[in-house]
């Protein structure tokens, strides 16, 4: 009979395999959030400047601009801030796409498939 100690060399192996994987990703991970976070940086002063724009030379109020907000908030059906690329529902499968595929990425119907039985 073979006992086998818990970390033997190939468990170790392992763990410190995963221990450098997981390492690398949240690196990854911090890199993505640095180039966020600078893209959120540059827009939020773009954003302000063509409001400050917007209001030094038109006579747009800030609550035309936020009532004008709210619409294009609300193009997707939903009022949360966000601007969301539309989805078809498939009639096919009953997933829901992008609406920038051409076909149902899980079965590859068109977005106009009649229904299947
Ligand atoms: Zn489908």
């Amino acid at each position: 009979m073979t006992f086998y100690p818990v970390f033997s060399h190939s468990n170790f192996y392992e763990v410190a395999k995963t221990a450098d994987n997981a390492e690398r990703k949240a690196f990854q991970v911090e890199d993505q959030l640095r180039v966020l976070s600078a893209r959120f940086e540059h827009l939020t002063l773009v954003t302000q400047t063509l409001w400050e724009l917007l209001e030094q030379h038109t006579n747009l109020t800030q609550e035309q601009m936020y009532d004008k907000m709210q619409e294009i908030d609300l193009r997707d059906g939903e009022a949360d801030g966000k601007i969301k690329k539309p989805v078809f529902l498939c009639n096919n499968c009953g997933h829901r796409v992008s609406a920038t595929y051409q076909v149902c990425i899980y079965c590859g119907a068109p977005p106009d498939v009649p229904p299947q039985p």
